[in-house]
């Protein structure tokens, strides 16, 4: 895939960029692994200060930076604003707390070990690849970068082909900041290009959010190589209904769990399990509510859904829908692409779906919700977990028993009670089976990419 801006609303290229040469790519990690030494010797004190100052500078561009993630990838303008505000806060949350997340402990009985003293500090790994996707081009990279540095790591930035801007926007905003030159840096690479990277001996880690192929390729290069990996991948997240559930609620919120981000977020509600005795209910006012969306120029601020975000994204939405609608799945709204410039594809509500098609086991990373038909809580939980993710999850009940049934027994690394699955920067976040391995945010997410080390002393 080419290194370019390509307008998803219009399908027209913007900009170019030349990948990055060998010997850049050679330059930019000793960068990041001279930062790196030379972060040793700051204080959590310093780097909050940096990390503060590139959240205001963050937030000052915020007109400039979200017209960029609209160009880049065609989330709505009100999402992308969002986006940038919700990476400054982030920035700030980590600066207020890295300190107290990276406490060591005192052994209380120092005798038990034949220590006068014994204890534990954290300390940071070194250089961490991060491999990022373009679906949250500020915040996906953010969420990573804003505790790696304040552990005192240095970040190199594999970015998504088709949100350059965002790289090289990001390449720069530390340093901005007043991080030291090289604690984060951009590459303009290829995903071919990411193995060298990652066996080169001055890069301690990696982490990547994206699909789960990238996920394997990456975790069995790291594998070989003895070194940590977070991974954050994809998810087709159940959103359980039961009859106590306030219905509107759980009908206003379905809707923009679906379709917040165009539909192309890893924690997007995706399989809305229903039982029988709200179903019809539940299905008619998600579906005219579905309809009533606006899908359109992401850049108006009226607008609900824009384009996806390429081309390919909607060639595979168009044939897991069309594969639903042969085998006998019913669309009751959507379910046709919509023609013209642009790669927009209308919010979608497909019911009768069958484990014969591909969308009861694949992602749909778009507006399209599948629908399902259930006679029990138990038989929620049956298809909420026969998939291979299990990244993050709803439910919708007012029943204190079921609640507490339902929350045991999801196999997700989130549940969601009465609302839908968010991240938030004091929450952990991630999955388990393909959805990934590790955690991100909160004081889990910043020990991740740190070296827990034990002091003995006679
Ligand atoms: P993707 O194709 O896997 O791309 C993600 C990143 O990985 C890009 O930078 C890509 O580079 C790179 N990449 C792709 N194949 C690679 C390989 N074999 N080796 C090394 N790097 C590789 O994913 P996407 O289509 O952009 O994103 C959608 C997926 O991400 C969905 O499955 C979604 O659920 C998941 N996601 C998960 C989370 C989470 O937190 N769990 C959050 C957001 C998205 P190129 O662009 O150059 O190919």
């Amino acid at each position: 895939m080419a290194i370019a801006t390509i307008n998803p609303t219009t399908g027209v290229t913007e900009r170019e960029f030349d990948p990055h040469t060998d010997a850049e790519i050679d330059k930019r990690i000793a960068h990041a692994h001279a930062a790196y030494r030379s972060m040793r010797a700051t204080s959590y004190a310093d780097r909050a200060d940096w990390m503060r100052a590139a959240a205001d500078i963050l937030e000052s561009e915020l007109d400039e930076a979200a017209r960029m993630l609209t160009t880049e990838m065609g989330k709505t303008i009100a999402q992308a604003r969002a986006e940038v505000l919700k990476s400054a806060k982030a920035m700030r949350f980590y600066a207020d707390n890295a300190e107290e997340f990276l406490t060591g402990r005192d052994l209380a009985d120092p005798s038990a070990v034949n220590a006068s003293a014994a204890y534990t500090r954290y300390e940071p790994l070194g250089v961490v690849l991060a491999i990022m996707p373009w679906n949250y081009p500020l915040w996906q990279v953010i969420r990573f970068a804003a505790p790696a540095l304040m552990a005192g790591n240095a970040g190199l930035l594999k970015h998504a082909s088709n949100v350059p801007q965002a790289a090289l926007y990001l390449d720069t905003l530390f340093e901005r900041g007043g991080f030291p030159t090289g604690a984060f840096r951009s590459l303009l690479i290829p995903a071919r290009a990411v193995e060298a990277v990652l066996r080169d001996r001055r890069v301690a880690a990696a982490t990547l959010t994206g699909s789960e192929p990238a996920g394997r390729s990456v975790a069995s290069i790291a594998g070989s190589e003895v070194k940590h990996v977070v991974l954050e991948l994809g998810g087709s997240d159940p959103f359980i209904v039961m009859p106590s559930a306030d219905i509107d609620g759980a009908v206003a919120t379905a809707v923009t769990s679906r379709t917040v981000n165009n539909g192309q977020a890893c924690i997007n509600a995706k399989r809305f399990i229903v039982h029988r005795d709200v179903y019809d209910e539940f299905v008619g006012k998600f579906t005219a509510a579905m309809a009533a969306l606006r899908v359109g120029d992401p850049m108006d601020d009226a607008t609900d859904v824009g384009p996806l975000a390429t081309a390919s994204g909607r060639d595979d939405i168009v044939e897991l829908v069309e594969d639903a609608l042969a085998k006998g799945a019913v669309a009751t709204t959507g379910g046709a692409v919509t023609e013209g410039a642009g790669w927009f594809y209308p919010p979608t509500v497909l019911s009768g779906i069958t484990p014969e098609m591909r969308l009861y086991a694949e992602e749909a990373f778009g507006p399209v919700a599948s629908v399902y038909r259930v006679d029990s809580a138990a038989e929620a939980v049956e298809i909420a977990n026969d998939t291979t993710f299990g990244l993050s999850s709803a439910v919708w009940t007012r029943d204190e028993d079921e609640e507490a049934y339902l929350v045991r027994s999801i196999d997700a690394g989130a549940v969601f009670i009465n609302g839908m699955s968010i991240s938030y920067p004091e929450l952990p976040f991630g999955g388990i089976k393909d959805s990934g391995v590790g955690r991100e945010l909160s004081v889990e997410g910043i020990r991740e990419f740190c070296n827990l080390k034990s002091v003995w002393k006679a």
